[in-house]
């Protein structure tokens, strides 16, 4: 050992208390990385990382990423933004700040170290497409100034950034489009459609389908996308992305709404409520580029997934 202290890779994650973050967490720590935790617990909380917290290779923070930070890393991911239109509806000013001011901030932290820094961006990025599935080459269509803007612009412009730095710093940069995932640890209020019918379920009360439940989504188990997201960001540094991540088997909403029902065996019925404004008609990731660079699929099926899903939610606030 030459050092003064033996060497494991250093890696931030912020949003490490929310849903993804936590998963990730728990795996670079399995796989015995130092890991720095930092999240404002807005949406996240400290019961989804407490599992975590004897590890002496991890720790925490509690800060917001629109403020600048100074700490020695060698990678960061930057999660740091809340997912569901509940959360990002809020305090729609924040959450364009948490992606814009936040991806500044945590790039000139990469800056400074030359760390290699990985966005998590959405597949929202691409809007209410008019390209079915969305490869990565697709531009989008998004409204500006709805009420999903803040999520949707924050994100995009934190690809820009992503993209800039790279291209004027040479920056080591890394940007995935997450697709719909769901799993263990998913928030139970924020009003996403895995989570708001799986609680429905186990409460028998009605399943909310919006609309006529016939938009579709595509459902990516949390270990699928966990594992992609590691691949990639250890993939060469060439391969800047952006890069579609999620589970390309696609549902309509009234489809999973039964698939719940069936699986909880819940005497919940469905009732129908108003499609939310801007609310895209379908979606499904085109993940030819991640299959061929990262040899990566999905491998969990909706079934498998919503079983391990129901269950944790059943264990954790029904038990
Ligand atoms: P989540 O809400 O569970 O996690 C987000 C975390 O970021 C939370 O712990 C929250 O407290 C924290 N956070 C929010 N604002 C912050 C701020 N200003 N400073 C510091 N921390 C802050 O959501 P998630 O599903 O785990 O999403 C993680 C990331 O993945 C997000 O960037 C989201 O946009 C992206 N993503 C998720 C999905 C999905 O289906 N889950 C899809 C596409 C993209
Ligand atoms: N920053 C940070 N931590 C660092 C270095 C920079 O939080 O270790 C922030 C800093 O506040 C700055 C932003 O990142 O506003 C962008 O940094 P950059 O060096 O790109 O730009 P500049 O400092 O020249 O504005
Ligand atoms: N949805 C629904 N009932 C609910 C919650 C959501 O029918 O209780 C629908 C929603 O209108 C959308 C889909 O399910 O068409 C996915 O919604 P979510 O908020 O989970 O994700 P996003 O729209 O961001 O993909």
């Amino acid at each position: 050992m030459t050092g003064i202290r033996s060497y494991n890779r250093r890696v931030l994650v912020t949003g490490g208390a929310g849903f993804l973050g936590s998963h990730l967490c728990e795996r670079l720590l399995e796989r015995g990385d130092e890991v720095l935790c930092l999240d404002n617990y807005f949406t996240g909380s400290r019961s989804n990382i407490a599992h975590l917290m004897g590890n002496p290779l991890f720790e925490t923070i509690r800060h917001d990423v629109t403020f600048p930070l100074y700490v020695e890393v060698d990678q960061i991911y930057n999660l740091a933004c809340p997912a569901s239109p509940v959360h990002y509806q809020h305090d729609p000013v924040q959450t364009t700040k948490t992606s814009v001011h936040g991806a500044i901030n945590m790039l000139g932290l990469a800056k400074r170290l030359n760390a290699r820094i990985l966005q998590a961006s959405t597949s929202e990025i691409y809007g209410d497409p008019t390209v079915h599935p969305q490869p990565e080459e697709y531009w989008g269509n998004v409204n500006t100034i709805g009420p999903r803007s803040c999520y949707d612009e924050g994100k995009r412009c934190a690809e820009t950034l992503f993209f800039d730095y790279h291209r004027q710093h040479q920056l080591p940069i890394k940007v995935i489009r997450i697709f719909n995932t769901y799993g263990p640890r998913m928030h139970p209020n924020d009003g996403r459609v895995v989570s708001n019918f799986i609680m429905q379920a186990l409460r028998n009360e009605p399943i909310t389908v919006y609309g006529e439940g016939q938009q579709t989504r595509s459902f990516c188990y949390v270990d699928d996308l966990i594992e992609g997201m590691l691949r990639f960001m250890d993939s060469d540094p060439q391969h800047t992305g952006p890069l579609n991540l999620g589970n390309p088997g696609e549902f309509t909403i009234l489809e999973l709404a039964e698939q719940v029902i069936a699986l909880t065996g819940s005497r919940s019925t469905i009732e129908f409520r108003p499609l939310p404004q801007d609310d895209p008609k379908q979606r499904r990731p085109d993940i030819t580029k991640a299959k061929t660079m990262l040899d990566w699929e999905p491998r969990v099926p909706l079934r498998d997934g919503l079983e391990r899903t129901i269950d944790y939610f059943r264990r954790r606030f029904f038990g």
